[in-house]
């Protein structure tokens, strides 16, 4: 990865020219959608900056990051009864979504920050700025064994939260790689589907928390391998996975596991890769910031979450840096004379009823998206719209894939289309009296009329 680069440029002028005020440059723009990106939209768009951001698309993983690939999340305060990593997500983007933020769900595939204004270009769009949050978190590390390549999506997986209810691993002995958090919470999570699961450590001692160290020491479903790192795959005659060679850390002494499946749970790499050589990096690639603050070697641009934190990496850490980054950009455009503020026009109340129910559901007609049954059945009879209805399973890999698509789509019809999203275990009803089979699986309504089925 990155190592230790110069950052800041010599030719770029040590304050903005106040001459950009107004000339089609934004105040900020955020690149990255987990707790950290969407904390600090929040913030950003109550103070009525007006940020752009930069959701991404396919790199880094899902808009929503990593907790889009967690289910329980239950150390998240305000949540006495946990909450999944999606809905967490969902209720974010909601939040910044309704302050103003400018959402993109776009991969930035260029970032200038070397000169005034900065530059950031996506997919479709460029777009200059004042100051920019990077808050593009972590993606999953890699084993790189030989085989890695034949084997990935057919036996090997960096995600069992995703992947483990596949029929390929139900009812099979499976393997996990790491001892920490990741690892301890994937090997225990698949004990809900496999036969029994490995856990592989390379040194004498687990790194996860006292909790989850118990938690998988405890049980019976699960063997712990310390001082074992896995060397290769190994192939059955139809080519299909059939196990793992071995090698222990501590003797050398080399053997086969019979497994059916491996998942990696080895930590993280920083998604920064598009600032290498712009500002300081340390040598895993993850930014610097100046101790306690946002403040990264460049003036305006700031860090929040996984790309500048290998240590503490928590959802709530990470929303807090968010939310530092952001007052830090506010103050930054002030003392630079930079800030043009945007005021939300204020919204026209909607003709129409709202039932003690609908805000008990926390249901508005007026909004493009929604999730459940409720919402399902209020629009399907109530509006005039045409009506998507999204189904999904929290453990549906393709699900996840396709989600951030149809929801690009959806955005670009905005107020003439409904968007419902149905997880078919929390709404096991409706999925039924739908016939849903499988998912993902998506169907159009009008007037209470089935258009199509997908
Ligand atoms: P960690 O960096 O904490 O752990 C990575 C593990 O993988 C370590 O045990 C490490 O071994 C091992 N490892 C790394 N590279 C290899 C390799 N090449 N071969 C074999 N083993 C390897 O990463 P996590 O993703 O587990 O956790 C990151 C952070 O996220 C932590 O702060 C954690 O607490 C947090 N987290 C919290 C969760 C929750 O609260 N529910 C869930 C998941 C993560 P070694 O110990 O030898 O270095």
């Amino acid at each position: 990865m990155a190592s230790a680069a110069p950052a800041v440029d010599e030719e770029a002028p040590a304050s903005p020219p106040p001459s950009d005020l107004g000339k089609g440059v934004e105040n900020l723009v955020i690149i990255g959608s987990g707790p950290a990106g969407y904390t600090a939209a929040i913030y950003a768009a109550r103070a009525n900056l007006k940020p752009v951001v930069f959701e991404g698309y396919q790199v880094g993983g899902v808009p929503g990051g990593q907790l889009m690939t967690t289910t329980e999340v239950e150390n998240f305060p305000g949540f006495p009864d946990g909450v999944t990593g999606p809905d967490l997500m969902d209720k974010m983007r909601k939040q910044a979504e309704r302050w103003g933020a400018e959402l993109h769900q776009e991969d930035v595939e260029f970032v200038n920050v070397k000169s005034r204004p900065f530059v950031i270009r996506s997919s479709d769009r460029e777009v200059k700025c004042h100051s920019v949050i990077i808050a593009t978190g972590a993606a999953a590390k890699r084993l790189r064994l030989p085989r890695e390549d034949e084997f990935w999506s057919r036996g090997i997986s960096a995600c069992a939260i995703c992947d483990g209810a596949s029929p390929l691993f139900k009812g099979q002995v499976l393997a996990v790689v790491g001892g920490g958090d990741t690892a301890t919470e994937e090997a225990i999570y698949l004990t809900k589907y496999a036969r029994h699961v490995h856990l592989l450590v390379r040194k004498d001692q687990l790194r996860a928390s006292k909790a989850m160290q118990d938690r998988v020491l405890s049980n019976p479903n699960i063997t712990v391998h310390f001082n074992t790192e896995a060397v290769d795959v190994v192939s059955n005659p139809k080519g299909q996975m059939s196990g793992i060679q071995l090698k222990r850390t501590d003797t050398g002494e080399e053997s086969v596991l019979e497994v059916k499946g491996l998942f990696y749970g080895i930590g993280h790499t920083p998604n920064s890769q598009l600032l290498q050589g712009q500002i300081d990096l340390d040598d895993a690639g993850y930014i610097l910031v100046e101790e306690g603050t946002a403040k990264t070697s460049v003036d305006g641009v700031f860090a929040a979450g996984d790309v500048q934190d290998h240590e503490w990496r928590q959802a709530v850490t990470a929303a807090g840096s968010g939310c530092v980054a952001a007052l830090s950009v506010e103050r930054y455009l002030v003392a630079n004379d930079l800030l043009v503020e945007f005021h939300q026009p204020v919204r026209e109340e909607k003709e129409k009823e709202i039932t003690d129910r609908d805000v008990e559901m926390g249901f508005d007609i007026s909004h493009t998206k929604h999730r459940g049954q409720y919402a399902l059945r209020k629009v399907y009879h109530e509006s005039p719209r045409l009506v998507c209805v999204l189904y999904t399973s929290p453990t549906c890999g393709p699900c996840r894939t396709l989600k951030p698509i149809l929801s690009k789509v959806i955005d670009e019809y905005h107020e003439h289309v409904h968007f419902v999203e149905i997880d078919i275990e929390e709404d096991p009803e409706i999925a039924e009296a739908a016939g849903i089979m499988g998912t993902p699986c998506v169907q159009f309504f009008k007037n209470k009329e089935m258009l199509s089925w997908l």
